[in-house]
């Protein structure tokens, strides 16, 4: 297996730009998710890895080796389509391919491609065509597979749970470009941008506007005149836009609390509810709250912040402020 390294990858089609100046390095081993919504540019990088697409300028080094414009079959890669089910194919081992199934021929493309110990797994919304409940089988056995055989794997997905349930690494693509790249407990806990924390998360982050000036060393910020407590600032901004970002786990609803809410609605989850809420000054929220507190819409309510875990944006550039919970986290 072996290291992929991307070094500023660009790619477009005409004047339109698919890939911009991407770069990123999946470490030997990996499990490593491309995720974003469609034509974010995930494929296009997948085949440009694969050797199918040609980069417009940029690097692809296999295991340090420069591939940038080898062909596809000088690459040693295993490139994987939709597959259905992987694991289970001793049975059919034996038998012709022309004789299986559809689904069938999926799992022995697969198997094929691990006996070939290629240098890396290219994997295309592979279980882009199950529903739900068998795709959440399929994570769990890839994963499995995964830790079995440590393969460098590269996984294409427009969806969250997948990457988030399978990856070692997401690198999260908007627009053409990486909006954020780590594991998934940075992406969740440390959104880089507000997509990040929109794309990132069911129900996703909510948002606060708020108009505000912060400093470095500030460890809360006034928002609708109620002081909020959060991790201390590491940089600050003129008087700008600022959006409070926290994610629905980390509202509780109090009563007495100076923050103040009405309850617009709830749904219920079985084991929590989430509950949405607008903000004196508008901003629709989310809480996720135990099933068995009772809520009724039009109530009025407080809502405490867990501090540690809120997030501060600059709404203009849409980027994350460095607070204490970047420290030591990568950060971009
Ligand atoms: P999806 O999940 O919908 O496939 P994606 O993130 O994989 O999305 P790409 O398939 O990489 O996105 O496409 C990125 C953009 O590039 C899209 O706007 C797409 O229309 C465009 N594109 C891709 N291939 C070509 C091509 N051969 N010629 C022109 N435009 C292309």
């Amino acid at each position: 297996m072996a290291e992929i390294r991307i070094e500023h990858l660009h790619k477009a089609f005409g004047g339109f730009t698919a890939v911009r100046d991407s770069t990123f390095t999946v470490p030997d081993g990996d499990f490593f998710c491309l995720l974003g919504p469609s034509g974010c540019g995930k494929t296009t990088t997948l085949r440009m890895i694969a050797g199918l697409e040609l980069p417009t300028s940029g690097r692809i080094l296999l295991g340090g080796d420069d591939v940038s414009f080898r062909r596809a079959s000088q690459r040693d890669i295993a490139f994987v389509f939709q597959l259905f089910g992987i694991l289970r194919i001793t049975h059919l081992l034996d038998r012709p391919v022309a004789g299986l199934s559809s689904g069938d021929r999926q799992r022995v493309a697969l198997g094929r491609a691990i006996v070939r110990e290629p240098l890396a797994f290219l994997l295309d919304e592979p279980l882009g065509a199950l529903d739900a409940e068998f795709r959440e089988v399929m994570c769990g056995e890839l994963r499995a597979l995964h830790d079995r055989l440590h393969a460098t794997t590269v996984y294409v997905t427009h969806d969250q749970l997948e990457a988030m349930s399978m990856a070692d690494t997401i690198a999260l693509m908007n627009g053409g470009v990486i909006e954020q790249q780590g594991t998934p407990e940075d992406i969740y806990d440390r959104p880089a941008s507000l997509f990040a924390a929109d794309f990132i998360g069911s129900p996703p982050m909510s948002f606060v506007p708020f108009r505000g000036r912060v400093a470095p060393g500030d460890s809360s910020v006034r928002v609708g005149g109620v002081d909020i407590a959060l991790p201390q600032l590491r940089e600050g901004s003129i008087d700008t836009d600022l959006v409070l970002g926290v994610r629905p786990e980390n509202i509780a609803l109090a009563p007495d609390a100076p923050f103040r809410a009405e309850v617009i609605d709830a749904e219920y989850l079985g084991t929590t509810q989430i509950v949405t809420l607008a903000t004196a000054s508008g901003a629709s929220v989310k809480a996720r709250i135990a099933a068995d507190i009772r809520v009724q819409p039009g109530e009025h309510t407080g809502l405490t912040l867990r501090p540690a875990k809120l997030s501060l944006f600059d709404q203009r550039s849409g980027r994350a402020l460095r607070t204490a919970l970047h420290d030591g986290a990568a950060h971009g």
